[in-house]
Formats: structure tokens, sequence, C-alpha cells
């Protein structure tokens, strides 16, 4: 059994077995709920890492968002629904502090900027 708490190795546990699912992800993740979470300056700093095209890839699912985001070495960034508020992680040292670091900031804005319309 793997048991190592390794960030990149989780695609394997999300089996779709959340057919319960009463929040859509579209709903919790808007520019507000970002701009909340992060400081002025990670905000700043993800939305500058976002328009220079640092976001390098979005992969999301039902209730997850994983993203590589380039800065001083490559990161890797995952959003989530957790009882209807966004949960974070990445992979970069403020990130692990439990920070909405400036590459969650930016998987955020590149998933906002792709999403369609939240109904
Ligand atoms: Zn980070």
């Amino acid at each position: 059994m793997n048991a190592r708490p390794d960030p990149t190795a989780e695609d394997s546990r999300e089996k779709p077995t959340m057919s319960t699912m009463s929040t859509p992800f579209a709903s919790i993740l808007h520019k507000e709920a970002v701009k909340a979470l992060a400081d002025s300056r990670a905000y700043a700093r993800g939305q500058r890492y976002f328009a220079e095209g640092k976001v390098k890839s979005v992969t999301r699912n039902k209730t997850s968002l994983a993203g590589v985001v380039e800065g001083e070495r490559s990161y890797a960034v995952r959003l989530w629904v957790n009882e209807s508020s966004l949960a974070y992680s990445c992979s970069c040292p403020h990130g692990e502090e439990g920070n909405f670091c400036k590459h969650c900031v930016a998987l955020s804005l590149a998933w906002l900027a792709q999403a369609p319309k939240a109904e």
C-alpha cells in the first residue's frame, strides 16, 4: 500500500462515487471567493502569473481542479470543494503552510477564464 502523502499521486483516489453532490464547483469558485481567500499581494501576483501564461495545465473533475503553475519551479496546485467551501493545496512552501498562495490564485483565474458561465 502506498501511504505516502504525495500530492501528485492523488488522482487515482478520485472515484466517481459522489452521486449526492449538492455543491456545484462553479458556485464555489468565483472571483470574490478567490479575493477573500488570498491576501492582496498573492492575488496581484497570481493575476500576473495567469496573465503571463504561467498556468501550464488545468484539469477539472466534478469536484476538484488540478493544475500546474510555473514559478521559480513548477508547482502542483489543487482546488476542491469541501462542505460548500473552497479548499486548496499547493506544493510551494507558502501553500504548504496553508495559505491560498499566488499559484492557487493563478489556477483559479485560469479556470474562471475558461469555465462556462455557471447557470
Ligand atoms: Zn503555491
